[in-house]
């Protein structure tokens, strides 16, 4: 589905509704949770469903939580889209449809900790393998992929916390040439940034709960696919038999963000840079990473696929960062010493390498080293949110000296 409105005009407008005199101009609630049913209609198994159901049951559908997965659809130029409670039930949803026993699963080998986990803890009990590489590293990728075994490439881009970027459009070429499908968790970005799709990705999904809620007052997560076929496992036997449904109320809430996306991640973007360039020049301070650095490592990459750099950073610093972080918890004004990323306001967090190597990713080797020449003996992610810059940077100087 491709239209060529601008992203901040179908963020607001969507498909666009019912102008009739005394429609609404904003989306509404339905918290039904049974619809009046038509006997000719569908029948009783999510089995005989073929795409978006009629609104019947609020597990299979609702036309709030069906509103947000049109926008998605139309701001991806997706076929279609399937919102799910959390980002990570979109994951594991995907995930579980996609492979079954004997498939491969290539992933990357930095991502969000929680689907690092899932892979390495769950997906084997069900007898995928899976095998983490540096998607970053397109020829790695290709090296990994197993013909006709290797069911799905999925890439984090850029990938938390030390926002690696990976080349979508090779990615592509190397899945596809060897029969396997790729996903891109395109998060951190937000389609504001990039559309994986039109780089040949097969799906795309967000954790909705970050920049495209915004506000940091619901969950959610989508999968956006680009051919609606894609969709139909996903849809009913990953959402209505697993059962991680998004609610009416949290779908309305992240709406009513994505409404202001286009302006936040033009802020979020400016506000990251000014503080980017006050980090890169702070002696407390090792080294930033940010997309929109000339010092990315992937700098030319990130021009290529990123429309904006967002408003997620990294840095190292050159004294203790466990003792900083602790400092930060008490003394922060403006920022809050807090997981997670995409809202409003500033959110700051230590990772610890040594930490994060052992308990999520799992890494061993050059993986392990490379990870820790990104990362030094830690990294503080932070979320760089719409307060001034100036008080942001002046909050973060205090601590820092
Ligand atoms: C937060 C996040 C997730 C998980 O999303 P939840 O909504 O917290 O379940 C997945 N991927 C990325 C990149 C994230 O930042």
């Amino acid at each position: 589905m491709t239209d060529r409105r601008d992203p901040a005009t179908l963020a607001l407008h969507g498909a666009g509704g019912e102008r009739r005199a005394g429609s609404p101009v904003s989306p509404s609630i339905t918290v039904a949770t049974s619809f009046h049913a038509d006997p000719a209609g569908i029948g009783f198994s999510a089995n005989d469903l073929a795409g978006t159901p009629p609104p019947f049951y609020t597990r299979w559908g609702n036309p709030t939580v069906a509103e947000l997965e049109s926008r998605l659809a139309l701001l991806e130029g997706g076929a279609g889209a399937v919102a799910f409670a959390s980002g990570m039930a979109a994951i594991s949803g995907l995930f579980l449809s996609v492979l079954g026993a004997g498939d491969h699963l290539v992933l990357s080998d930095v991502c969000y900790a929680g689907v690092a986990e899932l892979a390495q803890d769950i997906l084997p009990r069900y007898g995928i393998e899976v095998t983490l590489v540096d998607t970053g590293d397109t020829a790695a990728v290709a090296a990994a992929i197993r013909p006709g075994i290797t069911r799905l490439v999925h890439a984090e881009t850029p990938a938390n916390p030390i926002l690696r970027l990976s080349d979508i459009a090779a990615l592509a070429g190397v899945a596809h040439a060897a029969g396997a499908l790729l996903s891109v968790d395109s998060t951190i970005a937000t389609p504001i940034a990039t559309r994986p799709l039109a780089l040949g990705a097969d799906f795309v999904v967000h954790s909705l709960t970050k920049y495209i809620c915004g506000h940091g007052d619901a969950l959610g997560g989508i999968v956006v696919a680009a051919r609606a076929g894609d969709l139909t496992e996903i849809r009913n036997g990953a959402l209505i038999h697993h059962g991680a449904a998004l609610s009416p109320f949290a779908a309305w809430a992240i709406l009513r963000g994505l409404e202001t996306l286009v302006p936040r991640l033009r802020l979020h973007e400016e506000n990251a840079r000014a503080v980017a360039n006050f980090l890169e020049n702070h002696p407390a301070v090792g080294h930033v990473l940010w997309p929109g650095l000339d010092s990315h490592p992937q700098a030319a990459l990130a021009r290529r696929q990123m429309a904006n750099f967002s408003g997620l950073l990294s840095f190292t610093v050159t004294g203790d960062g466990r003792a900083l972080a602790a400092r930060m918890a008490a003394d922060l004004r403006v920022a809050s010493y807090a997981v997670s990323l995409g809202k409003t306001k500033s959110l700051i967090f230590y990772i610890p390498t040594e930490d994060i190597l052992r308990s999520s990713f799992r890494l061993a080797g050059r993986a392990a080293d490379n990870y820790r020449a990104a990362a030094g003996d830690g990294v503080f992610r932070l979320s760089v949110g719409l307060e001034g810059a100036a008080d942001l940077i002046a909050d973060l100087d205090r601590v820092l000296r």
